[in-house]
């Protein structure tokens, strides 16, 4: 038999580096060219501390990002889904509390950064309707 505690999430923060790509500041562009690898200034690196999110948690997020569009479609809003996630998942960090004013205020490299914390709901098999084929609002 297969040991249960495989499948339990830890709740305990785990330090992690995010990695937020920057304009080069030597050849200033985000090409990554040979000679620009060698300059090592295309990545800022932030410490902080994440949990993971444990399934029901998950399926409470989704719901959250959930809602019935003007044209009476169901559809999944992924940017309630991350921050909702982020929100949760996100225990420690250089700027303080993770909240919507912040994730509202961030730009699109420390945002996509950040997205990737996410785990993705379409993977659960238990999803009734796949978020890949609800069409977005
Ligand atoms: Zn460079």
């Amino acid at each position: 038999m297969t040991d249960y505690h495989k499948y339990m999430v830890s709740q305990a923060p785990i330090e992690t580096e995010l990695v937020i790509p920057v304009l080069c500041s030597k050849c200033n562009s985000f090409d990554m060219t040979s000679e620009c690898l060698r300059h090592d200034s295309h990545n800022d690196t932030i410490l902080i501390k994440v949990r993971s999110l444990p399934w029901s948690l998950m399926r409470q997020k989704l719901s959250l990002a959930m809602a019935f569009s003007d044209d009476g479609q169901y559809h999944y809003d992924v940017d309630t889904y991350n921050r909702e996630c982020l929100k949760y998942m996100i225990v420690e960090a250089p700027w303080g509390k993770t909240d919507d004013v912040f994730l509202s205020q961030i730009d699109v490299n420390l945002g996509s950064a950040l997205e990737l914390l996410v785990p993705r709901p379409s993977s659960s098999p238990a999803t009734a309707v796949s978020p890949d084929i609800i069409k977005k609002g």
